[in-house]
């Protein structure tokens, strides 16, 4: 069975869908693209030479006989809206970061999702689908280094533009750290802190970095993330994870070692969209795979999309407050319960 599917949003990301959809994976055809602006909607059909419809909006590709699912690649805001206009239509739904962009809109979406009462959803978490996470996941889940007790990590940019703002560094680039590790040590988060460290010269008036964010888990795991968008010499993802019986780090990205002019050395990625590539085409591979055998996606949930927005709300509070923030979930619907999760096996 292949997939039709159609695209809200052929932006940046939702073009970079399409091309690994239609090139590079199996099981998936764009049948439809919409977009506020029609014509970069046309555009993309010209670029990667669809046979596919171009709607005037979402609610009218939703409600397409001929589409099963719809990928929601539109600017953040525009997200809930087509989320909820998939799961009425009963329709699959891969949606790109934030879910919503409030932890009450995530929640309206849990709650049509749960009252449809099968999973229709999945977030565009990549990295529980990078090879790297993967071993660490199996290296924690094998208990290789016993219970795990601390986690040190980085997320560095070498550079962003003056509209970056200071909360912009949970919502949009520590909100990939705050999935990716509860995931990893199966655990919810109880609460977080933001301290900021000395201040780089490179970084605008107006935004503060880097950023340090503790997050402690309800187990008592202690998190320590540090967020550092001016870093200047690359685009740099560190993992480590500090276990009773030893330490497991995620591996650095394979790049060519040099001897050079009295120097050892190797290339550190700039781009942060050539660090997931992989990732990116594995996450969507498993959603159409999954629908095919299981008939529902097996990545994360819109719980996953709820539980990022209630933490990065309490850490965007504590950003202000400097004080301890709790993270509070309430109860875990059935739906989400003993949900598998995964990536594709490495
Ligand atoms: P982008 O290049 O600005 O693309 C967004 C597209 O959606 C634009 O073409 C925009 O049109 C269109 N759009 C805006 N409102 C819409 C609506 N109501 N209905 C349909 N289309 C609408 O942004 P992007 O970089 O592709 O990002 C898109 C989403 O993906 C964001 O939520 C972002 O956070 C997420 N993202 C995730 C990752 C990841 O690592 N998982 C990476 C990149 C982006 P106009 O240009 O005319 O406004």
């Amino acid at each position: 069975m292949t997939l039709k599917i159609g695209v809200i949003g052929t932006g940046a990301i939702g073009r970079e869908h399409i091309r690994r959809i239609t090139n590079n994976l199996s099981g998936g055809k764009i049948v439809a693209v919409t977009d506020v602006n029609s014509e970069a909607a046309k555009a993309a059909v010209e670029q990667f030479q669809l046979d596919a419809e171009v709607y005037p909006d979402d609610k009218t590709l939703i409600a397409s006989e001929n589409v099963d699912a719809i990928l929601v690649t539109s600017w953040g805001p525009a997200h809930q809206q087509s989320v909820m206009a998939g799961i009425e239509a009963g329709k699959y739904v891969f949606c790109e970061k934030p879910l919503a962009t409030t932890a009450e809109g995530c929640m309206e979406i849990v709650q049509a999702e749960v009252k449809h009462g099968r999973r229709l959803v999945q977030v565009g978490f990549m990295r529980r689908y990078d090879s790297g996470y993967q071993q660490l996941k199996e290296a924690i889940d094998n208990r290789f280094i016993g219970e795990p007790l601390m986690i040190r990590c980085a997320h560095r940019n070498p550079e962003v533009n003056d509209s970056y703002t200071t909360d912009m560094a949970i919502t949009d680039t520590l909100i990939h750290e705050i999935d990716v590790l509860h995931w990893l040590v199966n655990d919810d988060y109880k609460s977080v802190q933001v301290a900021y460290p000395k201040k780089t010269r490179h970084a605008s008036s107006h935004l503060r970095d880097p950023q340090v964010v503790t997050l402690e888990t309800q187990g008592g795991i202690l998190i320590n993330a540090e967020i550092f968008v001016n870093c200047k010499y690359g685009y740099d993802i560190q993992c480590e994870v500090i276990g009773e019986e030893g330490i497991v780090k995620l591996p650095e990205v394979a790049s060519l070692q040099y001897r050079k002019n009295g120097q050892l050395g190797t290339h550190i990625l700039m781009d942060w969209k050539d660090r997931f590539l992989d990732a990116y085409d594995r996450e969507l591979q498993d959603f159409m795979d999954s629908i095919r055998t299981t008939g529902e996606p097996q990545g994360p949930t819109a719980w996953d999309g709820y539980i990022a927005a209630v933490t990065a709300d309490a850490c965007v509070k504590a950003q202000d407050s400097g004080q301890h923030e709790a993270v509070e979930l309430g109860e875990k619907p059935e739906l989400y319960r003993g949900t598998v999760n995964r990536g594709v096996q490495v």
